[in-house]
């Protein structure tokens, strides 16, 4: 149980650094990826290829070039004048038939009616904000103060007193 607490502990450590890496006021949540990587539904190959993209080591020859390689950028299956892997996954035309065979449609709208760039890295990476964030916090007090539940224990005892007894 500790081993459990500690590992998970561990990887939200690793969340709110690559949430830092990312400029958000959070974590990266992996569970989608996680939950892919166990998939016995999934490949190595695309187990790899998940890997790969998490990662942003998907290396086009737009990010090589942007990474100061000297290629030439363009994408080499259109022609097109850049070859991001945004241009990969939603824009090239020479993919179009393996893109609407592996996306869902309403997916593909939505990464084609101006997404946001939390969306687009959810996309290209399978790495959203962790819903968590978003979630109430516990209720903290000033150090010092306690919350009186004096007042509840009659209560507490007469509910216990009315239980049925074995
Ligand atoms: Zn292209």
């Amino acid at each position: 149980m500790i081993n459990k607490l500690l590992l998970e502990g561990l990887h939200r450590n690793l969340e709110y650094a690559s949430g830092a890496k990312a400029n958000l006021d959070g974590r990266l949540c992996f569970d989608v990826m996680r939950s892919e990587l166990a998939s016995s539904q999934r490949s190595s190959y695309d187990k790899g290829c998940a890997k790969l993209l998490t990662c942003e080591g998907g290396w086009t020859a737009a990010v090589a070039a942007e990474r100061g390689y000297e290629v030439d950028p363009s994408c080499s299956l259109c022609g097109g004048p850049l070859d991001p892997p945004w241009h990969r996954l939603v824009e090239c035309p020479c993919v179009e038939d393996k893109r609407r065979s592996t996306i869902p449609a309403d997916v593909l709208s939505i990464l084609r009616d101006a997404p946001t760039g939390e969306q687009k890295r959810a996309a290209i990476t399978g790495l959203f904000q962790h819903p968590a964030d978003d979630a109430a916090r516990p209720l903290e007090l000033p150090s010092g103060h306690v919350i009186s539940l004096d007042w509840l224990t009659p209560q507490v005892y007469q509910q216990l007193d009315d239980l049925p007894s074995c």
